[in-house]
């Protein structure tokens, strides 16, 4: 865990979230500012910053993160409709919280490119 960080503390059940789903690796949990009807974020529990720190050794908790976000939008009925999985990474990516997270959108069309 990272002293002063977010995502760390929401996973050490020190700050609430909506908790979606769990396990001893990840959790998923609801995005405090929603930009479409679903829009949950996949952490692992171990901090990482941002994807520039992912080790060979982190490639089979990435998949598990991919796993558990398809998990979530199979129990939300999206499979068959479709939604968006996204990392952003550092500034020109849109990241302001500095411990990885997989965005899960969907519940609705979603504009590509992105902006
Ligand atoms: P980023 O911009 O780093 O890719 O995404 C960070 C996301 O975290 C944003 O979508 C933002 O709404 C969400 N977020 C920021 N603070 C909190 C919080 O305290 N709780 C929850 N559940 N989400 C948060
Ligand atoms: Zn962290």
């Amino acid at each position: 865990m990272s002293k002063d960080c977010l995502f760390c503390k929401i996973a050490a059940g020190e700050i609430p979230a909506k908790i979606v789903r769990e396990d001893d690796f990840a959790l998923a949990f609801e995005d405090v500012n929603p930009q479409a009807p679903l829009h949950v974020l996949v952490i692992p529990r171990r901090h990482i910053a941002t994807l520039n720190e992912l080790t060979d050794d982190d490639e089979a908790l990435v998949g598990h993160l991919v796993s558990m976000a398809r998990d979530v939008a199979h129990d939300r009925g999206l499979d068959g409709s479709g939604y968006r999985t996204v990392f952003n990474c550092n500034a020109d990516g849109g990241q302001t919280v500095f411990h990885i997270h997989l965005h899960l959108i969907g519940g609705r069309s979603l504009a590509w490119p992105p902006g």
